[in-house]
């Protein structure tokens, strides 16, 4: 016969007895769950363990006595125990050191009286899943070292440590942009003067030291807010965000002048380079990045071909202090 609803069904359940044998199922499912399930009594001994709870405090103490039932489980877990006694909840238990870790879940009972009757313990090994969320807490940290060593790498040059020119692009985009609204931009385009020279007289390893220590200068002369970096082999470029054209003169000045000064050793004695500069003032050298970083490059040409070691202005050339 169908029974319908809650009510039919539990007494269905009764008369044909299905319901006595729910104690039986629980008491099965205790003695085959791999938790340790433990029973303790108010004055601290133990009353029932599963096999997975012998297993357990056979772990912790290999010579614990056979039955344990009757036991004082401090005595024989000793100081394995937490010290203080635990109210209902959950707890980690670290033992062995930092060998293991135990997932505790206590509860209280109390009798009718609402006295405490014992604590039942379910502990669960939960090393595995500790460890597991250590790597895991490792790995993260990793991958997000990786992560920023990589957006580091995309947008600076390895040699100098400056910006590399796929960044000088973009910065000098959101710069055009800035001064369509109004505001001062200037660049500036260096490049060492005759440097094949050094590696040819001196090695590359040498070169690699000029080009680095030079770089050093620029950075040291620069503002905060100026965007350096290597365009391309022994060639810069400054992005001067507010700079007006004579203002950005003094800045290629000074930085000409800081990197001539910048020497290394190297086994056949100190090496220097000087270097020369085009500078390019927005609009009157060009409105967008490529116009302003080719009339750069033109007036680099320019201060090359006349004799280096200078600072020419894009449309104007001149040599030495303003
Ligand atoms: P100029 O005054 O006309 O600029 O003469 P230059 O000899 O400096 O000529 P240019 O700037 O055209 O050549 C630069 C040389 O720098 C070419 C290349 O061999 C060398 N170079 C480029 N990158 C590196 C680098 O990373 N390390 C070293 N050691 N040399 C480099
Ligand atoms: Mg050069």
């Amino acid at each position: 016969m169908v029974q319908s609803g809650r009510g039919g069904f539990v007494r269905a359940l009764f008369r044909r007895g299905s319901a006595r044998l729910v104690p039986a199922a629980l008491n099965l499912v205790v003695q085959r769950t791999s938790d340790a399930v433990v029973v303790v009594a108010p004055d601290g001994r133990f009353l029932h363990l599963n096999p997975a709870g012998y297993r357990l405090v056979r772990q912790l103490v290999p010579d614990a006595p056979a039955e344990l039932i009757g036991r004082s489980a401090p005595e024989v877990l000793g100081p394995r125990l937490p010290e203080e006694p635990l109210a209902s909840g959950e707890y980690d238990l670290t033992i062995g050191g930092r060998d293991r870790t135990l997932g505790l879940r206590v509860t209280r009972l109390l009798d009718r009286k609402r006295r405490p009757a014992g604590l039942v313990f379910v502990i669960r090994d939960v090393t595995s899943l500790t460890e597991a969320s250590a790597r895991l807490v490792e790995q993260e940290s990793t991958f997000h070292r990786l992560r920023t060593e990589l957006e580091h790498q995309a947008i600076h040059d390895p040699l100098t440590g400056l910006h590399n020119r796929r960044y000088l692009v973009e910065r000098l985009a959101d710069e055009v942009k800035r001064a369509q609204q109004g505001s001062n931009l200037s660049i500036i385009m260096l490049d060492i003067d005759n440097f094949k020279g050094v590696n040819e007289s001196h090695g590359h390893a040498a070169g690699d030291d000029l080009l680095a220590a030079v770089a050093r200068g620029l950075i040291d002369t620069v503002r905060s807010r100026d965007v350096l970096a290597r365009y391309g082999g022994v060639e810069f470029v400054v992005v001067l965000p507010g700079a007006a054209s004579r203002q950005a003169c003094a800045r290629a000045e000074q930085l000409r002048r800081r990197c001539a000064a910048v020497g290394v050793e190297t086994a056949d004695g100190p090496i220097a380079r000087t270097v020369s500069a085009g500078v390019a003032t927005f609009p009157g050298a060009g409105r967008t990045p490529s116009a302003l970083l080719s009339s750069a490059d033109q007036a680099l040409h320019v201060a090359k071909s006349t004799g280096r070691d200078r600072v020419s202005l894009a449309e104007h050339t001149y040599v030495g202090g303003l």
